[in-house]
């Protein structure tokens, strides 16, 4: 099945409290791709760059089946500009230097194989392009997810809830989903978003795991212990990439196979996070997934015998 992805491909700039590094590939698109491409190949992926980029990452993308046919370049122009720092408590992170650059005019052109892909993959960016995209698919996809963030919400609130009325599943962290609810209860604030579009909704919340909500039903999956959190960058895009690659390879958008779903997308993040950007997930192979996989059936399996 054919699997779009749109979002950013970035420099990134960032600092835990382990490490720093002045510039790294990363952005809403790749992490998604990088991730994904374990799972369905060709990942399809629209985005733009400047002419300053890293084209041998690009190159590793192709070899890895992730087609790059949508891949503005922008002549003489910087890419997207992303500067992040963590603390101790790596749930939260200030966003020191957003460079639209490239992103500033970005107008997302489909080449004419993608425009009826099976699912497609809203990734971070602002919802005006997400919005064109949409515009341009000549027959509905499967299933169409969406992700966004404060940055987008702060500047483009009326436009993001307009895409929204047009997605199926949306992912946003905890402190996202208050925001775009104004509820502080999680609870309350997904029932809310739910009202505003979308039917399935994943709110991510770091180490404490990921809710996936659809009417009054909800799964839960826990985030694996790690003895080594070192930069959560693009955590929540591998999250997506495995949730979204295994709905795709499987065919199936059932409520349960979203749940499966949601497990290979914690078994990808839990890996993302070991090193700095997406230079883990670049090196994984299908036997790791499954540890993971398996690591997190362990995790949460238990008898246990109910007396009346
Ligand atoms: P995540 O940690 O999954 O939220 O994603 C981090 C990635 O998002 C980084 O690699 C950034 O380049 C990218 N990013 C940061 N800010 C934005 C933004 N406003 N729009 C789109 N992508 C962004």
């Amino acid at each position: 099945m054919s699997l779009l992805v749109v979002g950013t491909v970035a420099f990134d700039a960032l600092e835990t409290p382990f490490g720093k590094v002045e510039r790294i590939v990363g952005g809403s698109a790749l992490h998604f791709s990088w991730s994904a491409s374990n799972f369905v190949e060709p990942i399809n992926l629209v985005s733009v760059v400047g002419s300053d980029y890293d084209f041998d990452e690009i190159k590793a993308l192709n070899a890895r089946g992730v087609d790059t046919a949508g891949l503005q370049v922008k002549e003489g122009e910087k890419s997207f500009f992303w500067s992040g720092r963590y603390h101790m408590d790596m749930n939260t992170r200030d966003s020191l230097i957003t460079d639209l650059n490239v992103l500033a005019d970005f107008d997302p052109i489909l080449p004419e194989a993608y425009k009826n892909s099976d699912f497609l993959m809203l990734g971070n960016l602002s919802p005006v392009v997400q919005a064109k995209v949409l515009d341009q698919m000549t027959s509905r996809p499967r299933l169409i997810a969406m992700d966004t963030m404060n940055f987008w919400m702060d500047i483009q609130m009326a436009e993001l809830k307009e895409v929204l009325k047009r997605v199926d599943v949306l992912f946003v962290n905890d402190e996202e989903a208050r925001q775009l609810s104004g509820q502080h209860s999680i609870v309350k604030a997904a029932k809310l978003i739910l009202e505003m579009g979308p039917k399935y909704l994943i709110i991510k919340k770091g180490e404490h795991g990921a809710l996936l909500f659809q009417g009054n039903e909800v799964f839960f999956a826990p985030a694996l212990p790690l003895e080594d959190v070192f930069d959560p960058t693009g955590a929540g895009d591998t999250f997506a990439g495995g949730f979204m690659g295994h709905l795709a390879a499987t065919k199936d958008i059932s409520f349960d196979n979203m749940k499966r779903a949601v497990i290979f997308g914690t078994a990808m993040a839990s890996y993302c996070v070991e090193q700095f950007g997406p230079n883990r997930t670049k090196t994984l192979e299908h036997h790791e997934i499954d540890e993971r996989v398996q690591d997190l059936i362990d995790l949460v399996q238990f008898d246990i015998s109910l007396v009346d």
